[in-house]
């Protein structure tokens, strides 16, 4: 038999632990249609999304952000919606993260697109989890399928050199993953990321027609869809990152007192200020400092 202590002790953890967890938790998984379009949806799996459309003659999906976990729950949440068939799947960027686990989309027939500075990265380490693409985009390329269309532009290199925008220009709809995160800093060490290119990419998107931005990863409060104000923020953002680092380069600061020194309360709340601040003065710091 427990004792006093104990039981008390047991109920005040399960009581901690079940807040917690009505707080934290969400399904694993979730589907949403992007409001104001009657045939755009997101899937969520965990903390990576993905955009999918639905036309009368079959679907278009992105990205499998399987992660190494099975990929099944998004062919699912995709056939609950509809039977079409799943046409094509487009790779946002290079990362494992979010291209990787396609074969169930391959197994049922599904025409694979991604911007072709992928294949290189692709054939050196041949990863045994990813789908080999089908088509290659360059600099542009627009799909069409049951009456819809959707541009894929290469708007040069930023968090990779093969990210592609998505835009669906009837919808004024953009999925663009992992480079333009909402109320976000970059994350970590921003490795892979083309200083200051993906500034430049930025104002492409900024100049280009579209309502709503889809991020590969919900931002803070699991906000799920952003605007052009968001990619406006982010230039904001990386500029003035960008100047304070150049600053400090030009004081003589060392890496260690431009990544104490350099506190930007402006982005103070947003996603990553704490751990990835430091981590991104680092990588522009090797721009300014080193010129790489
Ligand atoms: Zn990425």
């Amino acid at each position: 038999m427990m004792s006093r202590m104990k039981l008390a002790l047991a109920v005040t953890c399960t009581a901690i632990a079940l807040s917690a967890t009505a707080q934290a938790q969400q399904p694993p998984t979730a589907t949403t249609k992007v409001d104001g379009t009657d045939n755009v949806y997101i899937f969520r799996y965990m903390g990576h999304q993905s955009m999918f459309v639905v036309t009368p003659d079959g679907v278009i999906a992105t990205d499998p952000i399987s992660e190494r976990r099975p990929v099944k729950p998004y062919v699912d949440a995709i056939q609950a919606i509809t039977k079409a068939p799943i046409k094509y799947v487009i790779y946002s960027h290079m990362h494992f993260d979010h291209i990787a686990g396609g074969k169930p989309f391959k197994d049922m027939g599904a025409t694979f697109v991604a911007q072709r500075n992928m294949k290189a990265r692709l054939d050196e380490l041949k990863p045994a989890d990813v789908v080999m693409p089908d088509e290659w985009v360059d600099d542009k390329k627009t799909i069409t399928l049951g009456g819809t269309s959707l541009e894929l532009t290469y708007v040069g290199k930023n968090h990779s050199d093969s990210t592609l925008v998505m835009r669906l220009p009837r919808e004024r709809v953009l999925f663009t993953v992992d480079w333009i995160p909402l109320q976000a800093v970059q994350f970590r060490g921003m490795a892979d990321t083309y200083v200051p290119d993906i500034e430049e990419g930025l104002k492409k998107v900024i100049a280009m027609d579209f309502d709503k931005l889809i991020p590969g990863h919900p931002g803070p409060g699991g906000r799920q869809i952003g605007s052009k104000e968001d990619a406006v923020a982010q230039l904001d953002y990386l500029q003035d990152l960008s100047a304070a680092v150049k600053k400090a380069v030009s004081e003589g600061k060392s890496y260690a007192d431009a990544e104490k020194e350099i506190k930007l309360p402006k982005y103070e709340k947003w996603g990553g200020y704490e751990a990835f601040l430091p981590m991104n003065i680092e990588r522009y710091y090797d721009y300014w400092n080193r010129g790489i």
